[in-house]
């Protein structure tokens, strides 16, 4: 049996349990920090009750409610909320998935001593005791199951589906529960008379078959990973032109993110460095709570740290950047401005993979060609 472990509005429920005044009330949390200028990127319950989703823009989530209680969202929070939990789930000895910041999924198969349902009830219980909030388990043979039935018994909710109650538990299903029928696919085959996850078993029988997950035996432990990753370069002629250090930066920045996304790597500390000719090779770095792996972010890091190895006009005659603080990228960017982003620079690696380094790139290098 696969559990599927999923938070119950995560970030709504992490600013809840920070702050209890807002419990009960609607509340959303805003991708960014302008209340009536960005979209909603999560909504507690009663705010969801209200029709109110993330996705949302705030303008109108505010014209359906006015009273809302309002948060940007916290990143970092969210985060270090969610590699706790991860701990906490480790301590369980079982095969583990982080599957994205606020689902996770452990195999049970292999272990027929375990049982699914109370496993769940303690779970639930720790994570309650822990960290004040509440998660759904849904529990099946295989991870697609597990993950709809976290959803059918939402919010702080058990549900099973196992060959007793299968027909009827999707039945119950509208299509849209179903991991990747949210979107256009879903609305299309709902068009076509789809309309519950029964209709589409009916339709294609296999399609709950085999969907063994992917998991970690041993989620304490990981790979061998690079401890950072540099690229430098040296000018043919000292330059005092802040725009050509920076699309420098900017280049040497591109490499190395697209190096990180090639091993699937996420870095959350960028070091710059320049050698002066006049006084020599002066360095800084900084840890961002937030990893990336994104080579327009990585400069938009080492941009900020020219200030306090640059101060005065000198020449500059070598440039180098380097990630350090590398970890295997887990989970999907948080805000959908960043999955945009995230599809985007994606996007771009496919097209230079296939027509060759360089084929596409961003204008500011050009300086540095
Ligand atoms: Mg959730």
């Amino acid at each position: 049996m696969i559990l599927h472990i999923d938070m119950d509005a995560f970030f709504a429920s992490i600013e809840e349990a920070v702050n209890p005044r807002l419990k009960g009330r609607p509340l959303i949390i805003g991708a960014r920090a302008s209340r009536m200028n960005t979209v909603v990127c999560a909504a507690n319950y009663p705010a969801k009750a209200l029709g109110i989703h993330s996705g949302m823009p705030t303008r109108r989530a505010y014209s359906i409610y006015s009273k809302l209680e309002f948060l940007p969202a916290d990143q970092a929070k969210y985060i270090w909320t969610s590699g706790q939990i991860l701990e906490l789930l480790k301590g369980y000895n079982l095969p583990l998935n982080y599957s994205s910041i606020d689902e996770f999924q452990m195999d049970l198969s292999g272990y027929p001593g375990q049982n699914p349902v109370s496993l769940s009830k303690e779970i639930r219980a720790q994570i309650y005791a822990n960290f004040n909030i509440t998660a759904s388990i849904g529990i099946a043979k295989n991870w697609l199951l597990a993950k709809l039935a976290s959803k059918l018994n939402k919010p702080d909710g058990v549900a099973l589906i196992d060959d007793s109650n299968f027909e009827q538990a999707l039945r119950k299903a509208s299509l849209d529960k179903l991991s990747g029928m949210g979107g256009n696919y879903g609305r299309e085959l709902t068009a076509r008379g789809i309309k519950t996850c029964w209709d589409l078993y009916l339709n294609l029988p296999g399609f709950f078959d085999d969907k063994p997950g992917k998991f970690e035996e041993n989620p304490g432990k990981s790979g061998e990973m690079p401890k950072s990753i540099s690229h430098s370069y040296t000018l043919k002629r000292a330059s005092l032109n802040p725009e050509v250090i920076e699309s420098w930066i900017r280049l040497l920045s591109e490499m190395i993110g697209s190096r990180l996304r090639e091993q699937n790597l996420t870095s959350r500390t960028t070091h710059l460095w320049l050698d002066k000719p006049e006084t020599g090779c002066s360095g800084a770095q900084k840890t961002c709570h937030i990893e990336t792996n994104d080579g327009y972010e990585i400069y938009r890091r080492a941009v900020k740290l020219m200030p306090r190895i640059w101060p005065k006009m000198a020449k500059i005659r070598a440039i180098g950047v380097s990630c350090g603080g590398i970890s295997r990228a887990v989970y999907q960017p948080l805000l959908q401005e960043d999955l945009r982003r995230k599809g985007l620079v994606y996007a771009l690696d496919k097209i230079n993979n296939r027509f060759g380094e360089g084929a596409i790139f961003p204008a500011i290098t050009s300086l540095a060609r």
